[in-house]
C-alpha cells in the first residue's frame, strides 16, 4: 500500500484471530470474518436481555446493529428482535391471527389505540409540556425558531406566525417522542424558514415498521395541535384559532405526501401494494369530500401515490397499523383544513 507511511503514526488495527491488518471502517476480517466488535456485542446483547423495558433494550440492539456488517446473519436477526422490541414499545402485544375475523379484530384493534392515542393527544398540553418545554432548551431550536418566527411574523403578523410555528413545534416533538420511546438516536428539531422544520436521524432504521411509526407520530401529534386550536376557535370564538387549525392542518397533510423523506413517505414503506391501494382510495374519497382549498394537494398525494403503486413494495405482508394510522389521518386533516377561510 502507498499510503502506509500516512497510517506509520497510528498502530495498525490487527485482527484478534488471524492478524490481518485492518482498515479502520471494516466492521468484520476480510480475510476470516471474525467480528471486529466481538466483545462489545456480547457485552451489549447481555445489557440488551437485561434491559428493564423495551427501550432501553432498544437503545442497545440499535448500536449492536450499526457494529455488525450489513447484511449479515446476525444483523438480520437483531433487526427481527429490534422489530419485536418497537411493537412492545409502541402499542400492545397482538396475537397473529390469518383467520379474516382475527384480521377485523386486529384491524378494531388498531383503531382502538389509536383513539386511545388521541385522546392521550388531546391531554398532551399537560402530560406532555415537559417535553415540550425541554425541546425548547435545545439552542439550535429555539435559534430556528426565532428566525422562522421572525419571518412569518413579517408575513402574517406576529398572532399567527405564533401559532403557526407552535403547531409545527408540536408535529416535530411527534417524531422526537417516538424517537424517545423507540430508543433512536436524533438531532433536536431544526426550524428551516418558508420550509418547515425536521429532526434528523443519526442512525438508519432497521424495519419498515419503526420507520412507519416515527414518520406518522408527526402528523398524529399535529392533529392533536389542530384540534386543540380549532377547539379554542370555538371555545373563545376567535377566528384566528380557526386558521391557525386549519394552515396546520394542511400542513400536516402536504407532509403525508408519499414523497422524499416526508412522512407520508415513510408510512408507505410498511405497506404492501393493495394496502398502497387502499391509502390511495381514502385520499380519493377525501378529495370528494373537502372543500376546494384542499384539493390541489389531494391531487399532488394521490399522483405521487400512484406511482408508489407500481413500486415493488419492501415488505409484502404490510401493517394494518399503518394503513389505518394514515387513512385516519388524511380523513382529518382534510376535514379540518376545509373549514371555511376567516379572517386572521
Ligand atoms: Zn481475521
Ligand atoms: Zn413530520
Amino acid at each position: 500500500m502507498q499510503d502506509s507511511d500516512l497510517n506509520a503514526a497510528h498502530p495498525p488495527n490487527l485482527c484478534r484471530n488471524c492478524g490481518t491488518e485492518l482498515a479502520a471502517a471494516l466492521l468484520a476480517c476480510p480475510a476470516c470474518h471474525t467480528l471486529v466488535h466481538a466483545e462489545r456485542l456480547k457485552e451489549l446483547a447481555a445489557a440488551a436481555e437485561q434491559a428493564a423495558t423495551p427501550t432501553e433494550s432498544l437503545v442497545l440492539w440499535r448500536e449492536a446493529h450499526e457494529l455488525l456488517p450489513d447484511g449479515s446473519r446476525q444483523q438480520q436477526a437483531i433487526a427481527v428482535k429490534i422489530d419485536e422490541l418497537v411493537r412492545l414499545a409502541d402499542g400492545p402485544k397482538k396475537e397473529k391471527s390469518k383467520s379474516p375475523a382475527g384480521k377485523v379484530a386486529a384491524g378494531a384493534g388498531a383503531f382502538v389505540v389509536f383513539l386511545a392515542k388521541f385522546k392521550f393527544i388531546i391531554i398532551f398540553l399537560l402530560t406532555k409540556l415537559k417535553l415540550l418545554v425541554l425541546g425548547l432548551t435545545k439552542m439550535g431550536t429555539l435559534l430556528s425558531m426565532l428566525v422562522s418566527f421572525s419571518l412569518y411574523w413579517s408575513i402574517w403578523g406576529w398572532k399567527f406566525a405564533a401559532g403557526f410555528i407552535l403547531s409545527i413545534y408540536v408535529h416535530e416533538m411527534g417524531h422526537v417522542a417516538m424517537l424517545n420511546r423507540l430508543g433512536i438516536k436524533a438531532s433536536a428539531p431544526m426550524f428551516i424558514p418558508g420550509l418547515g422544520a425536521m429532526v434528523r436521524l443519526k442512525q438508519h432504521l432497521p424495519t419498515a415498521r419503526e420507520d412507519a411509526r416515527v414518520g406518522l407520530a408527526g402528523p398524529i401529534w399535529g392533529l392533536g395541535a389542530a384540534v386543540v386550536s380549532w377547539l379554542l376557535g370555538i371555545g373563545f370564538n376567535l377566528p384566528l384559532f380557526f386558521a391557525i387549525a386549519k394552515v396546520g392542518a394542511w400542513i400536516n397533510l402536504f407532509n403525508l405526501a408519499p414523497v422524499w423523506q416526508l412522512d407520508g413517505s415513510r408510512a408507505f414503506r410498511a405497506l404492501n401494494r393493495g394496502q398502497r391501494g387502499m391509502a390511495m382510495g381514502s385520499v380519493a374519497a377525501a378529495f370528494l369530500l373537502s372543500a376546494a382549498d384542499v384539493h390541489g394537494v389531494l391531487v399532488i398525494i394521490f399522483l405521487l401515490g400512484l406511482y408508489r403503486l407500481f413500486e415493488k413494495p419492501t415488505e409484502p405482508t404490510g401493517d394494518t397499523r399503518t394503513l389505518i394510522e394514515y387513512v385516519i389521518l388524511v380523513a382529518a386533516h382534510s376535514a379540518l383544513a376545509s373549514l371555511p377561510d376567516v379572517g386572521r
